[in-house]
């Protein structure tokens, strides 16, 4: 008797607990696969001008022809995703964008966030679904800052965003993007639907959510091993500086 009851209250509360706590979340088409973000699909007539370092956890891609003949050139998401930021980041970064991105790998959902950095234009708006391949801005200098390039970055850990100095520039927090691009060309999961957390990210301007100590935990939990740096966000001038 009651028995369903007693079954819808522990469905409740099993999803409860799987879900992230404090972060909304969206619906997004599952990737299925990932290309280029310049010269799409194969980064054709661009070359990788410095890789994946230390202090540059992406890498620089320039046009062959060098010098600023890549400004204004197009910028392509890489993949089918989620666009959680679109706006000018200042500091060392200039407009960025990034994307959400899900992806299915050895049938578990999996979640990665690509910037593109340094941005002349940005022509997507956060909030916006993408599809890979679609153009998101064009090259840009930075306001002047540097010669026209994209810095780019795959990240496994969401809660980076532009507050790249709050966490450790390696392979717990970063995938190195040509490598991760060249394994996952063409996946699973053409057609379905995935949730993925939004509103992760702390900006100076925005005001969202940063991870507490309570749900850094939680995912810590869930097989997230980033460094539990919550607290209060400071700009760091010389570790977000974005190359
Ligand atoms: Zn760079």
């Amino acid at each position: 008797m009651r028995c369903w009851l007693f079954w819808i209250c522990l469905l409740l509360f099993v999803t409860g607990l799987v879900a992230v706590p404090g972060l909304d979340r969206a619906n997004v088409r599952v990737a299925d696969g990932f290309d280029h973000p310049v010269g799409k699909p194969n980064a054709e007539g661009y070359y990788m001008a410095r890789g994946f370092l230390s202090y540059h956890p992406g890498e620089d891609w320039n046009g062959a022809k060098g010098g600023n003949s890549d400004l204004g050139a197009p910028v392509y998401s890489i993949g089918d995703g989620y666009v959680t930021f679109a706006m000018d980041a200042r500091m060392g970064w200039g407009n960025v964008v990034l994307v959400r991105h899900a992806y299915v790998e050895n049938g578990k959902t999996l979640f990665a966030d690509s910037m593109y950095a340094h941005l002349n234009t940005i022509l997507v708006r956060k909030g916006q679904q993408v599809s890979r391949g679609q153009q998101v801005g064009t090259i840009g200098t930075n306001h002047g800052m540097y010669r026209a390039h994209l810095h780019f970055e795959i990240r496994k850990n969401l809660y980076i965003g532009i507050n790249r100095s709050a966490f450790a520039k390696d392979f717990s927090n970063y995938f190195r993007p040509g490598q991760f691009i060249a394994q996952h060309r063409r996946l699973p999961g053409a057609g379905q639907i995935a949730s993925i957390p939004i509103n992760s990210y702390k900006t100076d301007r925005e005001g969202l959510p940063y991870p507490t100590a309570a749900n850094s935990l939680k995912n810590r939990a869930q097989g997230d091993k980033s460094p539990s740096r919550g607290g209060t966000f400071r700009v760091n001038r010389f570790g977000d500086i974005g190359y």
